[in-house]
């Protein structure tokens, strides 16, 4: 178990994992919109169980905000409170929800691209030992 803050002098930060859900809002779908398919969002990692699909067009309207969502964010913001994100064609009623599961924790030696800061990349380590449920 890591601290809230990473162990003690450990430089490294917490994101939340994220669960991205099709759902229909208030007009039919246009574009191939399946309630209920989703995608998980660890880290850098999109995770798609196998037969779950996205449209691309909805994927582009999505990716500017998932790093804002598994982020910690003000109790105030509407990037907390709103978790529906339209799919981008006007005339179309698909929505995608997106809800934040559990945590985890990244170093930040195993994560930047600075030469003097870098170390061993996350991904290459093993990553379930840093995550809370
Ligand atoms: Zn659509």
């Amino acid at each position: 178990m890591t601290s809230e803050n990473g162990e003690a002098g450990e430089d490294g930060f917490w994101l939340y994992d994220l669960k991205v859900e099709t759902v229909i809002g208030d007009r039919p779908p246009v574009c191939r919109h399946i309630p209920g398919e989703s995608f998980r969002v660890e880290g850098e990692n999109l995770v798609f169980e196998p037969g779950q699909k996205v449209s691309m067009y909805a994927l582009a309207a999505l990716l500017p905000l998932l790093p804002a969502k598994q982020r910690e964010t003000s109790a105030h913001d509407w990037m907390t409170t709103d978790a529906e994100i339209a799919c981008p064609d006007p005339h179309c009623g698909g929505r995608f929800r997106i809800t934040r599961a559990g945590r985890r924790f990244f170093r930040h030696s195993e994560t930047t691209g600075l030469p003097d800061k870098r170390g061993q990349p996350y991904w290459a380590g093993n990553k379930d030992e840093d995550t809370d449920p």
